[in-house]
């Protein structure tokens, strides 16, 4: 039997926050899914949460908005639409700015501003293709505990986040905050689904918010670097990326991750790793631009 009572709220900017209150008190964890309109992944984890807790005993409360912006989602759009804005580079928004701003203003101060933690589900998008993996800022404690609890095979660690996102917000309002990523490309993966479900729940397991422990996991694999798309490897070239590695591979350093051909099938570029790392974000769609991010490496670690 289940104590929880379901709540919903549309808030500035027009998304809706489903909080969940337990029957008894305890932790606030805000969950966030679809900040990126052509991420289902987080979204669907999300509703999938929603329903568990139907039925599951919660202490303390969940506030869960999925899809976080609804009208890019709608339009299987990385971005909001009518202002171009991408809300994870939004954070922590403006009242009386753009619409995209003031969505990320609603979220930041009704679900974030107050909660014990933050988890943010993305996945690769239309664009990109990533591993399953869990990310975290190095320095904060509580939520590198959070992130072995969700069980990612694997990890990585951060020196700090940019401006913008979700966790910056969450940093500054002095909430602990997790992400995770996963494959995109426009379907969805039933192993990677069920992997953000169950991460998210062992999460509230950890914060004594279920009764149920963690399921016991193999040990993740840790990895470090910026972790910032807009800072990765471009294409400084018109055409066809074609990839020779896959997003989660170990490339040696030097090693070949693509290469980029022109239109007349010409061998433009051959695209090596700076250094041996791990292929974490790679562009699926083969015709680039010039500007266009081709892929992100982390290098591997020993862990926090
Ligand atoms: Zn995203």
């Amino acid at each position: 039997m289940s104590g929880s009572r379901l709540e919903r709220e549309v808030l500035p900017g027009g998304t809706v926050m489903n909080t969940v209150h337990g029957d008894e008190p305890g932790p606030t964890l805000a969950l966030l899914g679809g900040v990126h309109g052509d991420e289902d992944e987080g979204v669907l984890a999300v509703w999938r949460i929603l329903q568990e807790l139907e039925t599951t005993a919660l202490r303390g409360t969940v506030r869960a908005v999925a899809p976080a912006n609804p009208a890019a989602w709608a339009a299987r759009s990385r971005t909001t639409p009518y202002d171009d804005g991408d809300l994870a580079r939004s954070f922590p928004g403006d009242r009386d700015g753009q619409p995209t701003e003031t969505l990320a203003d609603g979220i930041t101060d009704r679900t974030i501003q107050g909660a014990d933690l933050l988890i943010d589900l993305h996945s690769a998008g239309l664009r990109y293709s990533m591993p399953l993996f869990c990310g975290v800022a190095r320095d904060q404690e509580d939520a590198l505990r959070a992130a072995v609890a969700f069980g990612a095979p694997m990890i990585w660690l951060h020196e700090s986040w940019p401006p913008g996102r979700s966790l910056t917000a969450a940093m500054e309002c002095g909430v602990p905050a997790i992400y995770a990523e996963c494959g995109g490309g426009g379907g969805v993966r039933l192993d990677h689904l069920d992997a953000y479900v169950t991460g998210v729940l062992s999460v509230m397991a950890q914060l004594g918010m279920l009764t149920e422990s963690p399921r016991v996991r193999p040990s993740p694999r840790w990895v470090a670097g910026s972790g910032d798309l807009d800072a990765g490897v471009r294409s400084s070239y018109s055409g066809l990326f074609v990839v020779s590695a896959t997003a989660g591979e170990v490339v040696p350093e030097d090693g070949e991750v693509g290469r980029l051909y022109g239109y007349r099938g010409e061998l433009l570029e051959v695209l090596r790793a700076a250094r041996s790392g791990v292929v974490m974000f790679l562009r699926r769609q083969a015709q680039v631009r010039p500007g266009d991010v081709l892929f992100v490496m982390a290098v591997r670690s020993e862990g926090p």
